[in-house]
């Protein structure tokens, strides 16, 4: 199978297909933080220095063409809270983070000229599009907001406050940490249990007793095909934040004091 995301010069990974819509994630290379943010930390929150972040983000707003001014970035608290938002909320969270959209780990919007962005080390990020609807949104998806199923959550809220028919979305599971270097006990695999609601489905081996190797990548996938998108609207991509040391920072292996990647998704005006 093919990867979904391709590498646009040293600092972007973007999103095949989805037209008109300018989606993807950065890598760690190419910014201007030192150790342990090396190089292209955009997470503000981390304790990088901030002349150093502000510099990094406003490069991104440069490749993306996409003005730091009309970005939307929230305060992610690992919940499953996801709010609308319009071009009265550009900026907020673009350089600050007291100015970030409030204990919210998902936002989406339908309105052109605002880029929805949201910060990632080894969490899972969710893209979301109805293009004949144009609505696009992001969410972020570590253990706990995967069991507290934000993913199904964007997809209740667009079809019953937007009226967006589940057929007509697409969903892009992003580069996160992968089965291959997430190990979890009993207390994260009841609550996959309970979220999914069927053990048998779980995907997860065990590799040791108490210990086991769970891939929420596609435990996010199973939880949009109960919700209803169909799944081959679902796509997925290989990229494990962990193994892949080149091109990402993971909170696991980097052991806590690790940079953040950006997840990013808007459309241009026309
Ligand atoms: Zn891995």
């Amino acid at each position: 199978m093919s990867e979904i995301f391709h590498q646009v010069g040293e600092e972007l990974l973007l999103l095949d297909g989805w037209q008109g819509v300018v989606a993807g994630f950065t890598t760690k290379q190419g910014g201007v933080s030192d150790p342990p943010f090396a190089t292209f930390n955009v997470g503000l929150h981390v304790g990088d220095a901030n002349p150093s972040v502000e510099s990094n983000r406003r490069k991104l707003a440069g490749l993306l063409q996409f003005p730091i001014e009309r970005w939307v970035c929230s305060e992610q608290t690992h919940g499953s809270r996801i709010e609308k938002v319009t071009r009265c909320d550009a900026g907020k969270g673009a350089l600050h983070l007291e100015t970030a959209i409030a204990d919210t780990d998902g936002l989406y919007t339908e309105e052109a000229g605002i880029l929805l962005a949201l910060c990632f080390a080894d969490c899972v990020p969710l893209y979301f599009a109805a293009p004949n609807h144009g609505m696009i949104g992001v969410a972020h998806a570590g253990w706990k907001g995967t069991v507290k199923n934000i993913a199904g959550e964007m997809v209740r809220l667009w079809r019953h406050n937007e009226q967006i028919p589940l057929d007509e979305v697409v969903v892009a599971i992003g580069p996160s940490i992968g089965s291959c270097c997430y190990i979890v006990d009993d207390r994260v695999m009841e609550a996959a249990e309970k979220a999914l609601g069927m053990k048998e489905a779980l995907p997860y081996r065990e590799v040791s007793i108490g210990q086991y190797a769970l891939d929420l990548k596609e435990l996010n996938r199973l939880l949009l095909i109960k919700e209803g998108v169909p799944e081959q609207q679902i796509h997925m991509s290989h990229y494990c934040t962990s193994c892949t040391k080149d091109l990402f920072f993971s909170h696991r292996r980097d052991r806590g004091r690790t940079g953040r990647m950006m997840a990013f998704i808007g459309r241009k005006e026309e």
